[in-house]
This record gives C-alpha cells, sequence and structure tokens, in this order.
C-alpha cells in the first residue's frame, strides 16, 4: 500500500505509478480496490492545519478523520453545517470516515436542503491530478475562488480527477435548541404535501423525513426546527398550525431525543443489519410517492422526498425495474462491495470523460468507477 506522508511524496508516488491506484481514506464506503490496482492511503496525510473560530474557518489535510475534526469544532461550539452521515452500520464497515473521503463523495445528511451538501461549504481544496502536478484552488474565503471552480468540481468526484490532500470550510455556530414536529399515518403522497408545504413555509426546517414504517411499524413523518430555543418553540407552535389540515401534530423538545432520533435517521439505520441491497434514488420530492410505489421495496424519504433509500432483495436491477424516470438511481450495499453509479446520460458522459481526460490522461485513479 502506498502511504503519502506529504504532499510532495504524494506527487511522486503519482509520478512514478506504472499502473491504476485506487485512493482509499478511511474504507468507510466498502467499496473494494478492483483488481490490480494498487492502494494509495491518505492516512499519513493528516491534521488540522487551521482552524480560526473567529473566521468561522477550517483547514484540514484530506485524511484527517472526519470525527477528529467534528470534535474540535465542537470544542468551540461550531459544526460542518452538511452533517454527514456515518453509513458504518449500514454498510456494515468499520474505520475511520476521513474529511477528504467526505469530500470525494459530496457526503451530506438530512440537513442538505436547508443548508447545502458538502460542496456548498468547501471553500478551497488542494490536490494532485492523475499527472503528479499538486493544484491549489479556493482557499480560506468564498471569494478567494478564481477561473475555473476546482472546489466544487472536486467535492463528488470520487477521486477520479485527483487525489486530495488539504480541504478547506466554512463552518457555522453549533445548535443551541432543537425540535422534531411528528404526523402520524400519512400516506407517502400526504407525507410529501405536508413535508413541501413545511419546506415552502419560512419556519426554516431543517429536516424533513418521511418514514413509511416508523419505530412501531406506522408511518411518521418527521420535521427538525433548530436554533435558538425561543426562536424554535415559535417556529414550532407556528409550524403545527400550517400542517393542522394532516392532523394533530406531536411535538418532542427534550434534545436528547430529538439528537438521538435524527442521527437514526442520518444514518438510515432502519436498514442497517438487514439482508438486501440498499439503493439511494434521487428525484423531484413530488414525484417521490410515484417512484417509491414503483420500487415495490422498503423506503425512507429523506430530504422532503428527494431522496429515497430503498432496502430491495438481493441482487434487485432497480434502475431496470423503474426504466425511465427523471433522477438517478445508486446502489450503496449489495454484491461485491457497494456502490454502482448509475450510468451518465451521454452529453454529461462526454463532458466526465473529457474532464477525467485533462486531470488524469494515463487513467490510473480510480479507473472505471464513474465510467
Ligand atoms: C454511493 C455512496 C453514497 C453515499 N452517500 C452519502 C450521503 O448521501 N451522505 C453522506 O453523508 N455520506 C454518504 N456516503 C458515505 C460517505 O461516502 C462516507 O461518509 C465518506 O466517503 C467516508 O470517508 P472515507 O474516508 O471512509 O472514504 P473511503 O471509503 O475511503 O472512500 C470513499 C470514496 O472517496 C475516494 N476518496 C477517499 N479519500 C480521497 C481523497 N483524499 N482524494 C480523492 N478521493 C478520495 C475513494 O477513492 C472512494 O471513491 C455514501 C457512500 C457511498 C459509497
Amino acid at each position: 500500500m502506498l502511504t503519502p506522508a506529504n504532499e510532495t511524496e504524494l506527487s511522486a508516488m503519482v509520478v512514478e505509478a506504472s499502473g491504476p491506484l485506487w485512493i482509499t481514506g478511511g474504507g468507510t464506503c466498502g467499496m473494494a480496490a478492483p483488481a490490480g490496482a494498487e492502494v494509495m492511503s491518505t492516512a499519513g496525510l493528516s491534521g488540522i492545519s487551521l482552524y480560526e473560530p473567529g473566521a468561522l474557518t477550517v483547514v484540514a489535510a484530506a485524511g484527517t478523520p472526519l470525527a477528529e475534526v467534528e470534535a474540535a469544532l465542537a470544542k468551540e461550539n461550531q459544526r460542518l453545517p452538511f452533517e454527514p452521515r456515518d453509513l458504518r452500520k449500514l454498510l456494515a464497515t468499520d474505520g475511520e470516515a476521513t474529511i477528504g473521503g467526505v469530500v470525494a463523495t459530496n457526503a451530506s445528511g438530512p440537513r442538505r436542503m436547508q443548508a447545502g451538501a458538502c460542496r456548498d461549504s468547501l471553500i478551497g481544496v488542494r490536490f494532485v491530478d492523475g499527472s503528479g502536478t499538486a493544484i491549489k484552488n479556493g482557499g480560506r474565503v468564498m471569494k478567494n475562488v478564481t477561473g475555473y471552480d476546482l472546489v466544487k468540481l472536486m467535492a463528488g468526484s470520487y477521486g477520479t480527477l485527483g487525489v486530495l490532500s488539504e480541504v478547506s470550510f466554512k463552518v457555522l455556530p453549533g445548535v443551541a435548541a432543537r425540535s422534531c414536529v411528528m404526523l402520524d399515518g400519512l400516506s407517502d403522497a400526504q407525507a410529501v404535501e405536508a413535508m413541501c408545504v413545511a419546506m415552502g413555509s419560512p419556519y426554516e426546517v431543517t429536516g424533513a423525513v418521511h418514514l413509511p414504517h416508523g419505530a412501531d411499524g406506522a408511518p411518521v413523518t418527521m420535521l427538525r426546527l433548530e436554533g435558538f430555543a425561543e426562536s424554535v418553540s415559535y417556529r414550532t407552535g407556528k409550524l403545527r398550525e400550517i400542517l393542522a389540515a394532516f392532523g394533530a401534530a406531536r411535538v418532542e423538545t427534550d434534545p436528547e431525543a430529538v439528537q438521538r432520533s435524527w442521527q437514526e435517521v442520518r444514518d438510515v439505520e432502519a436498514f442497517a443489519g438487514r439482508d438486501g441491497d440498499v439503493w439511494r434514488v434521487s428525484v423531484k420530492p413530488t414525484d417521490a410517492p410515484g417512484i417509491a410505489a414503483r420500487i415495490k421495496g422498503e423506503v425512507i424519504f429523506d430530504w422532503a422526498g428527494g431522496l429515497i433509500w430503498a432496502l430491495m432483495p438481493e441482487g434487485t436491477d432497480l434502475r431496470a425495474r423503474l426504466g425511465n424516470f427523471a433522477g438517478h438511481a445508486t446502489r450503496v450495499r449489495g454484491e461485491g462491495g457497494g456502490a454502482r453509479f448509475q450510468p451518465e446520460a451521454a452529453p454529461v458522459a462526454a463532458l466526465a470523460a473529457a474532464l477525467r481526460g485533462k486531470f488524469d490522461p494515463r487513467g490510473i485513479l480510480n479507473t472505471g468507477l464513474m465510467g
């Protein structure tokens, strides 16, 4: 295994590579290196190099454990805005997710609808491309991005355009108080309608999830509010009022109970430890009930319906089952270890191939992973 200790070594190792490289951070994604690829670990690129709480900015080497970054922020009552998921139980993997892995997969949790994805908080990257050139883009403030915005490009590129060596984020203050407004017994269609009403309201909902099979097997729709205690209390009342047509809402205000239930939702724990493949399907929220009916499996609606998690019998070809639909389906757990990405539409595939040709002319970085 190649384990560069710094960016210079990383560059040299990429230059010297004679065949395909498989980049790994914490390995928590569950994707295995393809046969014949040499594994390159980012474990040696570790540590927070700059954290300025007053400037709401953190810079860390790509192999820094996510938990280390989150702990440093928590000490100052700050957090990453995009609520990355911990999918280790779901994917039956262990190890420690790295901040570079989070960026490479553009990870984000339920708060994405309100705070954006990882990409939206990322303000700078350093990476080594497939010819060994070290590239820096962006910096510590948003306006530093000039020319091509490679920062956004690298988020979600799954190591196919370069090996990230350092990432910079803008961060947010911690959450003072939170509540969860819950509606019971809604059909999928009613739930998506209620979640859309909530998301369209001025009450700053930071999570909207529908579990057709909640804790006691019955449907529950959950809406999360966060902020200062007085504001959360006011907005909770208002949200209940505007959702009255969907039934009398229950409210949970115990901070630990709210935290726990949203962590379970964030980490898709309902499907952890159970047989079957897991897929994530991205759709327009209003299309979600119809798509869920076609999925014919157990589902969870996150992002107000924009993200459907589906537990399917092993080997199900969900894309074939869904046929043509406006969205994309990615298998995240299944035989052969994990991710199977939706093939890109021809124009997008051509663009992606051209980008890979520029950044990785020898085609050695995570070859074949994304097309
Ligand atoms: C298909 C899929 C969908 C996911 N969806 C979500 C989601 O919606 N929200 C969420 O929060 N989490 C999601 N995750 C989990 C998220 O990917 C992990 O939390 C994170 O990647 C773990 O970091 P790691 O260090 O363990 O990454 P690894 O498992 O080591 O690697 C993950 C991917 O990133 C690449 N990679 C890792 N480090 C680098 C680097 N320094 N430079 C370049 N490439 C690198 C790897 O080659 C691999 O392709 C998803 C995972 C998969 C497989």
